[in-house]
């Protein structure tokens, strides 16, 4: 059967480097809507140049595109087949929402947090200086993040679908720490039927 899963963290967590590891042992689809923005943004098309302007400033793109551009996406022929991990979504609490109805019987599996200190992303980010990353873009994303993305956090939690990683560490340390939380989940050929 197909995984559904998500990822969170703040901005400099490590989560592309860690779902991009994911993706290659499971086999799930990666839906990053960071990517897919950059992508717009580099095809020069006019909501590229919106979403650019958001994005420099650490603002978030509306609810309403967001969830339309991903509702396209996990209605294509390959993520329905092979799952998918999400990556940048949901982002607030109406995109969370609005991703129940899209998935519709297709049960999310298991939400990631990667956990790393404010102190730690702070300090990573000004290493790494992305063109987008300016210390007023850092301070407001991180801002959202706890005010718009955190609740989400408690919702997963609640349904007993969080599992909380420490994502301090080598890359391997941190991917073993993901494959254990998620147990079964990342065991090749581990069939989830009941038949
Ligand atoms: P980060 O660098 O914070 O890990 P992403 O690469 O996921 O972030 O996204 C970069 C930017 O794209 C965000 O700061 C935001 O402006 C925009 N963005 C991405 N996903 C979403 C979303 N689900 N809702 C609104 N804006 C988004």
């Amino acid at each position: 059967m197909p995984h559904h899963l998500v990822i969170f963290g703040r901005q400099g967590a490590g989560k592309g480097t860690q779902s991009a590891r994911l993706v290659d042992a499971l086999g799930v689809v990666h839906v990053s809507t960071g990517d897919m923005l950059r992508a717009a943004i580099a095809s020069g098309t006019e909501f590229g140049l919106r979403a650019k302007s958001i994005m420099d400033a650490g603002r978030l793109v509306d609810d309403e595109t967001m969830c339309a551009i991903v509702n396209d996406r996990l209605a294509e022929p390959d993520v329905v087949d092979a799952g998918v991990l999400l990556d940048g979504f949901p982002r607030t609490p109406a995109q969370a929402d609005r991703l129940v109805v899209m998935l519709g019987d297709r049960a999310i599996d298991r939400a990631i947090n990667l956990e790393v200190s404010i102190e730690q992303v702070t300090a990573r980010m000004l290493e790494r200086a992305r063109d987008d990353d300016t210390p007023e873009a850092i301070a407001k994303r991180l801002e959202l993040y706890e005010t718009q993305t955190r609740p989400l956090l408690e919702w997963f939690d609640s349904k007993d679908l969080l599992v909380t990683v420490d994502g301090l560490g080598t890359e391997d340390e941190v991917f073993n720490r993901v494959c254990s939380a998620l147990g079964n989940i990342t065991e090749v050929g581990s069939p989830n039927h009941d038949e």
